[in-house]
C-alpha cells in the first residue's frame, strides 16, 4: 500500500491555513485578500434573475422568452447578451435593451441578494480567519451602489465579517477603474501584515497581486471573467472552487 493512501495528504487551501496559522504564531499579521465576484459569490443567480425579470414583461418576443425558457442558472457566462447572442438571439435592438436593463440592476444593493457563494468559499475564509488572518475583502462593487447589500450579502452568508481582523474595501465610484483601484490598494494591504494569499477570478488583478506579493500563494478562480485576459502569471495557482 502505498503511503499515499494511508497519511491524508495536505491539500492546496490547508497548506495555506496551516501557513496563516504559522505566520500568527510568530506575530507576522498575515493577510489574506479575496475579491467577492465570481471569487467569492457566483454572480450568475444574480445575471439569471436579471434575464428572466427581462423575460417576463407581457410583450417579450417569442423568441427571448423561448431561448430563456431552455436556460438555467449554469448557462450564465460572463455576460448575457452573448449567453443569448450564442443561442441564435440576433434582435440588436433587443440585446441593446437588455444591456440597458441588466446595467441599471446588476449593479445595485437590491439585487445581491440573488448571489450564492462558490462552493466551499465560506468555510475558506472562516478557517483562514480562525486560523489568525487578516480578512480583507478587495472587491471592483462600488460603496455608493453596493456597499449596503455586500455588507448584508456577507453576514448572511456567514462570511467572517463582524469583529476584528476583517477589512472590506469597495471602489468610492462606480466610474473608478477595477484594476487601478486595486492596485492603489496594494500599499493599505502591505501595512496591514505579511500577505499569505490573494484569491481573485480576473487575470489581470491575480497578476497584480503575484508581483505585489511574490512571497504569496495567488489563486485564481475558474469561474468567469471579462474578455481579453492578460496571460495568467505562470506562480498563480488554478482553482475551480474552495472545496477541499
Ligand atoms: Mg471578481
Amino acid at each position: 500500500m502505498s503511503s499515499d493512501a494511508t497519511v491524508p495528504r495536505m491539500s492546496f487551501l490547508d497548506a495555506i491555513i496551516e501557513n496563516v496559522r504559522t505566520h500568527a504564531k510568530k506575530g507576522h499579521r498575515p493577510v489574506v485578500v479575496f475579491d467577492l465576484d465570481s471569487t467569492l459569490f457566483s454572480t450568475q443567480e444574480r445575471n439569471f434573475a436579471i434575464l428572466r425579470e427581462f423575460a417576463s414583461v407581457a410583450d417579450a418576443p417569442h423568441a427571448l422568452v423561448s431561448i430563456v425558457g431552455r436556460l438555467c442558472v449554469g448557462d450564465m457566462g460572463w455576460n448575457i447578451m452573448d449567453d443569448l447572442r450564442v443561442r441564435g438571439l440576433s434582435d440588436d435592438g433587443l440585446l441593446r435593451r437588455l444591456r440597458s436593463f441588466w446595467r441599471e440592476r446588476f449593479f445595485t444593493n437590491e439585487y445581491l441578494r440573488h448571489d450564492k457563494p462558490i462552493p466551499g468559499a465560506v468555510e475558506f475564509v472562516a478557517d483562514v480567519h480562525v486560523a489568525g488572518a487578516i480578512v480583507f475583502y478587495l472587491t471592483g462593487r462600488d460603496e455608493p451602489g453596493m456597499g449596503a447589500g455586500t455588507r448584508e450579502s456577507l453576514r448572511t452568508h456567514a462570511f467572517p465579517f463582524e469583529g476584528e481582523r476583517v477589512v472590506l474595501e469597495l471602489k468610492p465610484r462606480f466610474e473608478d477603474d477595477d484594476l487601478s483601484f486595486k492596485r492603489s490598494a496594494i500599499d493599505r494591504i502591505r501595512q496591514l501584515g505579511e500577505v499569505v494569499a490573494a484569491c481573485e477570478n480576473e487575470p489581470a488583478n491575480a497578476n497584480l497581486f503575484c508581483d505585489a506579493f511574490p512571497k504569496a500563494d495567488v489563486l485564481f478562480l475558474e469561474t468567469v471573467h471579462s474578455p481579453n485576459p492578460p496571460p495568467l502569471c505562470t506562480k498563480v495557482a488554478r482553482l475551480g472552487d474552495f472545496r477541499r
